[in-house]
């Protein structure tokens, strides 16, 4: 069967309605376990927060979870947690959603980014070293895509300087590396249950760690930094807190708590999925040249939050942007992830220049991110492949 004109150019698109690059699934046992919660007289901070972070332990082998109320208030409280302040630098990759970086400025910090590995899209240990200074406090690798960064690599960057390794580990709930979940290989990791995520309570992220220390901290750093001594409220009355920090209200409702521990049961289940849809795009694409899918490291498993081509400019007449439009007009719903942080105009405001980084700013013309998601059919993944062969023979040169 010949595919006929591109959509773009007047033809019968592939799919007669759009279909969506990522979506949650929200079945009857979620309905319910919000419902109950409704029902139960705890709205917030009650029984579901609780069991909640204990789920979270369970799935990621980490001691504690601290629940927030999305993944941003998880890097920020992870990075105050560190105890990172004004004049500390972070070291980010260049392609992550902007919230990585943004939260380095909440504290009065500096981000500093490090390119990435163009076919991996994660951050580049040499560069990461490179970047560092006497000011590096930590740095936040991004597990992009769905697979963990190369932790073991960055730690060697690290050597015996005192920098912490962190995980923005929210494409990547369900993953592993060399055996080790994600949410156990860095010293603390961050999650987010947007729904667009693995796991979707709607809005709501989480921080895990081994250190109780810190996990206490994020505690507090979540309720306006407010601790109650139990020894010392006995004695005065049950009234006694007390403030120590600035903190933030960033509780997560049990409302929420209650939709994510339903979700989180399926996690295994839809992650499963999520690698067969991409097992399905690695064979089909194989077979078209210059259309060519990230590499997952040897040792990693693959969340695959998102499922990432980049387009060889060698072998069409067109660019990405005539890539991407016109598999937009065959109704399959391709986005980019991610323009490169410093680009944006706040950033550019604060002073960053483009042009520093060849491996991520390269790979950012070359990437479009196709669908996939646990709801969707084997139907909808062939409709993929059939728009972007449809679209690759079209402009090929
Ligand atoms: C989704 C996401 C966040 C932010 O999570 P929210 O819950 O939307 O605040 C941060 N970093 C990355 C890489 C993400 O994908």
């Amino acid at each position: 069967m010949t595919p006929g004109p591109l959509a773009i150019e007047g033809g019968t698109p592939v799919r007669e309605t759009l279909l969506p690059y990522g979506r949650q699934t929200i079945d009857d046992a979620d309905v319910s376990a919000v419902a109950e919660t409704l029902r139960s007289g705890w709205l917030t901070t009650g029984p579901k927060v609780v069991e909640f972070e204990q789920a979270l332990c369970e799935a990621t082998g980490a001691r504690h979870a601290v629940v927030v109320s999305n993944g941003t208030a998880a890097l920020h409280a992870m990075l105050a947690a560190c105890g990172i302040g004004p004049s500390d630098e972070v070291i980010v990759p260049l392609i992550t959603f902007a919230a990585t970086a943004n939260a380095a400025l909440y504290l009065g910090a500096r981000p500093v980014f490090a390119d990435v590995d163009p076919e991996t899209l994660l951050i580049d240990p040499q560069s990461a070293e490179a970047a560092m200074t006497d000011r590096t406090k930590a740095i936040v690798a991004v597990d992009f895509a769905g697979q963990p960064a190369d932790y073991d690599a960055l730690r060697d960057a690290v050597g015996g300087r005192s920098v912490e390794v962190l995980a923005d580990a929210c494409h990547a709930f369900g993953a592993s590396r060399n055996g080790v979940p994600v949410g156990s290989i860095a010293a603390l990791s961050t999650f987010s249950f947007h729904p667009v995520k693995h796991v979707a309570a709607g809005e709501g992220g989480a921080v895990t760690t081994a250190d109780p220390n810190l996990a206490e901290a994020m505690r507090t750093f979540r309720n306006h930094g407010i601790t109650t001594d139990h020894a010392r409220r006995a004695a005065a009355g049950t009234w006694f807190y007390e403030m120590e920090l600035l903190g933030f209200n960033y509780r997560l409702s049990d409302i929420h708590c209650a939709l994510g521990l339903s979700q989180l049961e399926r996690l295994p289940a839809n992650v499963a999925r999520r690698q067969e849809i991409a097992r399905r795009y690695d064979k089909a694409f194989a077979g078209v040249s210059g259309v060519a899918p990230l590499r997952t490291l040897p040792g990693n498993t693959n969340a695959y939050h998102i499922y990432v081509v980049q387009i060889d400019p060698a072998h069409f007449a067109v660019g990405r942007r005539e890539f991407f439009a016109a598999l937009r007009a065959e109704n399959i719903g391709v986005n980019v992830h991610y323009i490169p942080v410093p680009w944006h105009p706040y950033y550019q405001q604060l002073g960053y220049k483009r042009g520093a980084w060849p491996g991520g700013e390269g790979a950012y013309e070359r990437i479009i991110t196709l669908p996939i998601w646990p709801g969707m059919s084997d139907g909808d993944a062939d409709d993929v492949v059939r728009a972007v062969e449809k679209v690759a023979a079209a402009y090929r040169k």
